[in-house]
């Protein structure tokens, strides 16, 4: 496990794609995330590779020979309309893949060369084409990761005792819905359910009144493990793939009345939204950070979530930007208003974590499988990762430009999360956006 430094991630690398060198660029070639784009002439899914504003034809060019030998595995494995054949390999052929990648699209290396002089044939601008979900997602599971979320929600729901006394000690999650994962520009329809207004008697079934976005972080599972065999905390970094931003849209007056005792059910699983593009885990080598620290007074983590690369550098430093455009500001041409600036170093559980509490009843993962992080609200008021957070559970509203106000979200409004990471004289790499457009039922 340890991320490793190398020649992919160095600052002072160039492009001959000159939009990948704009410093506030996404996609530079120290990022290279992997996504499914719909070719122009067909339609049909093919992977490719974000540089600066264009997409690169990975199995194209590794048809041509352009990503050396070590790639090739992996290169014809990307001849395919979802990441999953490419999961499934593992790390050193993620890792082959990249440094093919770097190569052919660097400035200054005969790979660089000959690729430049095809690239007509290998590359698309990313404005022409569709994007497509990147991943046949098998399994859906999402976690509770931040305790500030935890506290914030639990307060509300029990004053006297905010947390569970398990919170510590495991990795809460529940069981999604892999079939209504959507991708980034799709609408996000108003779910119908059943709850039960105010202090009212009885239950009514109707459109959700308290629709709700939760900030969060996607998880993409390569190889997965065989049924009833772990994944311990050391090698659960070869078995994750990479991020993207995951919107999991919440209706918490469904959730309220339906949750006890089994949890979230339909309050969930109308949709949750992904980003197109997902940023390897080994792209983000160079914004590794330790696992965030406990307060005194925490337990120590069980012995299997517990190792020193996970407490040294399970961590990732990734912020993450909400904001917010009402139909009535988009058609006044005014620009959506910031709502929340988070980080992942929020989370008390780190991916790794999550991952080996998982697989650790035996539970075999798969590849393409997502995992959420949870809500990542942190301890300010400016990083609250959701509306029911922000707006004290609709007490205390959220004024908009144009004069109108924001309990829960509304038919129209437009949600567009963000993150990247840089600092530190490192190349800044981003993920892109995730953004939704609700729809009434
Ligand atoms: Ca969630």
């Amino acid at each position: 496990m340890m991320p490793q430094l190398n020649e992919t991630h160095d600052p002072a690398l160039a492009s001959w794609v000159d939009s990948a060198n704009e410093p506030h660029c996404d996609y530079p070639v120290q990022n290279l995330p992997f996504g499914v784009y719909g070719d122009p002439k067909t339609g049909r899914g093919k992977v490719g590779v974000a540089i600066g504003d264009r997409i690169f034809d990975v199995a194209a060019a590794n048809a041509r020979g352009l990503l050396g030998g070590a790639a090739d595995p992996a290169g014809t494995a990307c001849d395919a309309d979802t990441l999953n054949p490419l999961l499934v390999l593992g790390g050193h052929h993620w890792t082959a893949l990249r440094a093919g990648l770097s190569r052919a699209l660097r400035s200054g290396t005969e790979e660089g060369r000959l690729a430049e002089a095809e690239a007509d044939d290998l590359l698309v601008p990313m404005a022409d084409v569709e994007m497509q979900l990147p991943v046949r997602i098998g399994d859906f599971t999402d976690f509770y990761s931040s305790i500030h979320h935890a506290t914030n929600v639990g307060r509300m729901l029990r004053p006297d005792n905010p947390l569970m006394p398990n919170y510590k000690y495991i990795p809460v999650a529940y069981h999604g819905r892999a079939s209504s994962v959507a991708l980034s520009g799709q609408a996000c329809r108003r779910p119908v359910g059943q709850f039960r207004p105010g202090d009212a008697a009885e239950p009514s079934f109707g459109p959700s009144r308290a629709l709700d976005f939760e900030t969060e972080i996607g998880v993409y599972v390569g190889p997965g493990n065989p049924l009833g065999q772990p994944i311990s905390i050391d090698e659960a970094e070869d078995h994750l793939f990479g991020l993207s931003i995951l919107n999991d849209w919440s209706a918490r007056d469904i959730q309220g009345w339906e949750y006890q005792p089994l949890g979230p059910f339909l309050a969930k699983s109308f949709a949750s939204h992904v980003s197109p593009w997902v940023v390897t885990l080994e792209a983000l080598a160079p914004f590794r950070c330790p696992a965030p620290a406990r307060p005194d007074g925490d337990p120590s983590p069980l012995p299997y979530l517990s190792s020193d690369a996970n407490e040294k550098e399970g961590g990732f430093d990734v912020q993450i930007a909400v904001s917010l455009a009402s139909a009535r500001m988009r058609a006044d041409g005014i620009p959506p208003i910031d709502i929340s600036l988070t980080n992942m170093q929020n989370l008390y559980w780190t991916i790794f974590q999550m991952l080996a509490h998982h697989a650790s009843n035996g539970c075999n993962m798969r590849p393409g499988d997502l995992i959420g992080t949870g809500t990542i609200s942190g301890p300010t008021e400016q990083a609250l990762g959701s509306i029911l957070e922000i707006t004290k559970r609709g007490s205390q509203p959220l004024s908009l430009p144009t004069g109108e106000e924001r309990r829960f979200l509304e038919d129209g409004d437009e949600l567009i999360m963000q993150a990247w990471c840089e600092g530190d004289g490192r190349r800044r790499i981003g993920f892109g956006e995730c953004r939704a457009v609700i729809e009434g039922p």
